[in-house]
């Protein structure tokens, strides 16, 4: 029964629970037994809070039995990425310098998970910071693909995608910078959504680069993204670039598309971000998923968006640029790790300075030195000032494409997961993973990962759907109708082809 309780999608498990065919503690603890048999390979958990979650199960259970009104997710656990900070629930980013911090305070998204009585797990491992797309990066250790144990569950995000994909968890947030929900998301079979910038509060995300961080949904299908996007999306006076709108309708959308019909949809493909550059069995699935939309109704139309292939480039200076100024605050005096020199006099720049020197691995001491860089005096507007120009470039390139298309389309990530250790030490090849989802975050479009299928290795691939800001509801359409489509032609979900994990003794 534990297995069949993890196994279901937040959806259904969310019916079940209202329905009463079993309760929150039961659908909590049998997650708490999964984490407990599989994490030890998988390690997508930095911290499980078991007490925490099983209080907030057993809180949801006793309103449901007083006849409470309650969200469709009422009781269905989560885990959350641990750079969003969580009171009284260690926080670290991944990071050192932040082991054994505890938040006094809740994200806003945290607040509106537990206010719908949503047990949290525990916290997911991470690239530093969010720095990385392959989550080695991480002080803690690395995080494996469920489907294969040798291999990189994606980045930043790997412990959110991991812990679903493992079947840890029914939901998870992430977050996404350039691509941290969405790569993870392709490479472990998981959908992951990337809002309309603005779209959730970032009030409580430990801050990487303020203008184009986005939290967003982790989870193993369209519908259940609607659902929890719905939850924690929408305004929030803590945050200055939060929405003052409604949410967009997702979940209505992903009930729409999910009828399986798109006529009248005009898909644009973009030129730039297909093509080249693909493993072979990304390609293909590719051009599948194009056919399938078709048959679903949809028009394919082919799009240029000429300024997309300087969108790394800009990115890793606009981005390395926000990190160093936000990072900052990490000084050994306010919170967090404290260093004193090893000798000599201790003064406030010499402790910063030991601080940081233990406390940042080696790719978060690389941007900050890259954003000062890009920040100071005499180069600033050669590096920084160009990189705001190229972004100003693809926002037109976006306004364009979305004036012929009403979604835009490419494989989310350019291969599927790559071997521990093989882009490690070149970052260039680790940054090239991010080629096709960067652009979203330099517009502020919405984003979403969705998996189309297995490569030739028998590994994942993802598909991405881009709409246009604030139109989040139309990706959620066409991605619940090309879900089904892909599933009655799979006869189930993708990641019931995914190998089954080795389970040690439980311990209860
Ligand atoms: N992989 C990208 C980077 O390293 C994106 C990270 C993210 O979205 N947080 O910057």
């Amino acid at each position: 029964m534990t297995n069949d309780i993890t196994r279901l999608s937040a959806s259904d498990l969310g019916s079940a629970l209202a329905r009463k065919e079993l309760s929150s503690v039961e659908a909590t603890q049998a997650h708490l037994d999964r984490i407990a048999a599989v994490d030890g390979d998988l390690h997508a958990f930095l911290h499980v809070s078991t007490q925490e979650a099983l209080a907030t199960a057993a809180d949801v259970d006793a309103k449901r039995a007083a006849g409470e009104e309650l969200h469709p997710l009422a009781g269905v656990p989560i885990a959350v990425k641990d750079v969003v900070v969580t009171k009284g629930l260690p926080t670290t980013a991944g990071s050192k310098i932040l082991e054994n911090w505890v938040p006094p305070y809740d994200a806003t998204l945290v607040e509106r998970l537990k206010g719908a009585g949503l047990p949290i797990l525990g916290k997911t491992n991470m690239d530093e910071f969010a720095m990385g797309s392959s989550t080695e990066h991480s002080a803690f250790g690395n995080t494996k693909n469920p489907w294969d144990l040798d291999r990189i569950p994606g980045g930043s995000g790997g412990g959110s995608a991991a812990a679903v994909a493992g079947f840890e968890a029914p939901l998870a947030i992430g977050t996404d910078t350039g691509g941290s929900i969405r790569q993870p998301g392709a490479v472990t079979g998981t959908v992951g959504v990337k809002p309309t910038y603005g779209g959730v509060s970032r009030y409580g995300l430990i801050a990487m680069a303020s203008s184009l961080d986005q939290a967003g949904p982790v989870t193993r299908t369209v519908l259940d993204a609607a659902l929890l996007h719905e939850l924690i999306g929408g305004h929030d006076p803590h945050d200055s670039t939060s929405i003052d709108e409604p949410v967009p309708g997702v979940v209505a959308a992903a009930r729409q598309g999910a009828t399986g019909d798109l006529k009248g949809v005009r898909v644009g493909v973009v030129t730039e971000l297909a093509g080249e550059g693909y493993q072979a069995g990304v390609s293909a699935r590719f051009d599948e998923s194009l056919e399938q939309l078709r048959a679903l109704g949809a028009e394919i139309v082919e799009v240029s968006c000429p300024s997309f292939r300087y969108a790394l480039d800009a990115y890793y200076l606009i981005m390395p640029a926000e990190a160093s100024s936000n990072l900052a605050k990490f000084d050994g005096m306010r919170f967090g790790l404290r260093v004193e020199p090893a000798e000599g006099p201790v003064t406030a720049e010499r402790v910063m300075g030991a601080t940081r020197g233990a406390g940042f691995g080696d790719e978060v001491k690389r941007r900050v030195i890259l954003g000062t860089y890009a920040l100071s005096a005499g180069y600033y507007d050669a590096y920084y000032g160009s990189a705001q120009k190229v972004r100003t470039l693809i926002q037109r390139d976006f306004a364009a494409a979305f004036a012929k298309a009403d979604v835009l389309v490419s494989p989310t990530a350019p291969t599927t997961a790559f071997k521990f250790g093989e882009k490690l030490d070149d970052p260039l090849a680790m940054y090239l993973n991010d080629v096709a989802t960067i652009p979203a975050n330099l517009a502020g479009v919405p984003g979403m990962s969705l998996p189309n299928g297995l490569s030739d290795d028998g590994l994942p691939v993802g598909f991405q759907i881009l709409a246009p800001a604030k139109a989040d509801d139309r990706m959620y359409r066409v991605g619940a109708a090309l879900e089904a489509a892909l599933e009655s032609r799979w006869g189930g979900p993708l990641l019931n082809k995914a190998p089954e994990l080795k389970t040690t003794e439980l311990a209860r």
